[in-house]
């Protein structure tokens, strides 16, 4: 980059989450190489890294969620979510939530995400011509859950106690003869009423069918509200725009859904629930060539955003990197996260200078892949060719940069 360049305002400050382990090392290439020397933008950080949120007693991430509430447009590096063997390894005071759980729980919002399509990576399942997007319900089921390790036999049931005095209605789960285990779920009308719509907004916007898939057949009241739920967002606010459109809203069972998935062509949002959400978007990131080419965004019904990418830290290949070994670790999903950001801040803000600084940063990243020049994950699934060539971590966000000078 020799030429001085004039540097592209961002009106609003952004809000930054940092990492951990590899997407930390790689948030800082991508922030040195292809934001900053191109971008005079104000960046109210967060280090939400281990360290940070255990000496915080992750206070950190709940100031970064109210800072999204407060700027609107937050980016996200991946973070650890502790398990017992992290606990160890950091000495942590106690195994922290995941931060995108506390953060979704904030705000409340529905997680979309993509896949980024490349022309030399053909999807491993075949008619997936087209990117098929997956609206996550990010709120309760399993991820706010009560667990019992039942300790021997016993009783097990469901209380639920009215606020207002009133009748205790209270339902057997299992007489226990010995030990087991005890599951405690829930989820609201509110954030059910939110995630259909999120998702049904979602798909309208994109131009793109909705599917639905829930197992109501067999949990009729739980998952037989997520169905009828949909169902009245739909005749109450949609139907007419969506024939319009030529859009369908399609509900069926899960299994149905997940049966039909694999023989669609894709162009659809497949609005899932949180676990369901949780799986099937890690399958879907794979089939498309690699966990590295999907993205996602967190969107409130109150209109936050927060842009991140799906796959975890890679610890493996911090490890390697702590070594001083040459990673090959791809950072498209991480680039992208940093441009859905910015253009969604640019229609904010109205300043299209920032929409073009974001379309043209996807470009260049897109392009390098198409031109051969990609990391050892893409290598291993793209169309061979004569220029085909694997690169390291830095190597590959170097060659976008180059890219990107071209275009601006
Ligand atoms: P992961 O970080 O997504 O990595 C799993 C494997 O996928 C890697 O070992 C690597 O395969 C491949 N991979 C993922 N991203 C890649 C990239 N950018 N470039 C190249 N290959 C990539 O999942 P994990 O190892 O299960 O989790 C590690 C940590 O991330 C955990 O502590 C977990 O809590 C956290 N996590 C955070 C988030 C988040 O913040 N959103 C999401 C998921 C997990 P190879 O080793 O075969 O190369
Ligand atoms: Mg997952």
């Amino acid at each position: 980059m020799g030429k001085k360049r004039q540097k592209i305002e961002v009106k609003t400050p952004i809000v930054e989450m940092d990492g951990d382990e590899m997407t930390r090392v790689m948030w800082k290439m991508v922030k040195d190489r292809l934001l900053l020397p191109y971008l005079d933008m104000e960046l109210e950080y967060y280090d939400l890294g281990l360290k940070v949120r255990d000496d915080t007693e992750d206070k950190i991430t709940m100031d970064a969620a109210e800072a999204i509430k407060v700027h609107g447009v937050g980016v996200k590096c991946a973070t650890i979510t502790p398990n017992k063997a992290r606990v160890q390894e950091f000495n942590l005071k106690q195994e922290w939530k995941s931060p995108n759980g506390t953060i979704r729980a904030a705000l409340d919002g529905t997680v979309f995400r993509a896949p980024i399509l490349v022309n030399n990576i053909i999807p491993t399942v075949r008619p997936w011509k087209k990117p098929i997007h997956i609206g996550r319900h990010a709120y309760g089921d399993v991820y706010k859950n009560a667990e019992i390790r039942v300790p021997g036999a016993g009783k097990g049931e469901v209380i639920f106690t009215p606020a207002g005095g009133g009748e205790t209605i209270r339902l057997t789960i299992q007489d226990f003869k010995g030990p087991g285990i005890l599951q405690g779920i829930h989820n609201t009308d509110k954030s059910i009423e939110s995630f259909a719509k999120a998702c049904f907004r979602y798909a309208y916007d994109q131009r793109i069918h909705l599917w639905f898939g829930t197992k109501d057949t067999i949990s009729k009241t739980y998952d037989g509200q997520f169905r009828k739920i949909f169902e009245e967002e739909y005749r109450k606010n949609w139907e007419a725009k969506y024939r319009e459109a030529n859009l369908e809203y399609f509900f069926t069972l899960i299994d149905d859904a997940v049966a039909r998935i694999m023989r669609a062509e894709g162009g659809i949002l497949w609005a899932c629930k949180n676990y369901d959400g949780d799986v099937m978007s890690d399958m879907l990131g794979s089939s498309y060539g690699s966990l590295a080419m999907m993205t996602s965004v967190l969107v409130s019904p109150n209109g936050f955003y927060e842009y991140e990418a799906a796959h975890g830290t890679v610890q493996k290949h911090y490890y390697k990197h702590l070594k001083g070994e040459k990673t090959s670790t791809n950072s498209m999903a991480l680039i992208y996260a940093w441009s859905g950001c910015l253009r969604k801040r640019g229609e904010l803000d109205g300043t299209p200078e920032v929409v073009r600084f974001a379309q043209a940063l996807e470009d260049a990243a897109r392009e390098t892949i198409e031109n051969g020049t990609m990391t050892a994950d893409l290598i291993r699934v793209a169309e061979p060719g004569p220029k085909n060539k694997q690169v390291n971590t830095e190597e590959f966000i170097e060659a976008v940069g180059r890219s990107l000078d071209k275009k601006l």
